[in-house]
């Protein structure tokens, strides 16, 4: 059975039966330091949860200002 490894270079999985990683060309020869591998994934991770969340305050922020416009408008009628 072939054991599975990560490139260093890309970072994506691969075999061992590989001299190179089929996904990038770079020589596998050197042991993975599947720390590093997995802070990169780690990061990439973390600035796509960023996005989503800034993405997530927009849309809150929207509400926000509709609601405040209702408000507004319901105070206006109220004082009449
Ligand atoms: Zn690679």
């Amino acid at each position: 059975m072939d054991e599975v490894k990560f490139c260093s270079s890309c970072g994506k999985l691969t075999s061992s039966c590989y001299t190179y990683c089929p996904w990038c060309g770079k020589s596998l020869e050197s042991k993975t330091d599947l720390s590093q591998v997995l802070s990169r994934s780690m990061d990439k991770l973390e600035k796509i949860q960023l996005a989503d969340r800034l993405h997530e305050l927009e849309k809150l922020e929207t509400c926000l200002d509709n609601l405040e416009e209702e408000l507004e408008a319901f105070l206006s009628k109220a004082s009449h």
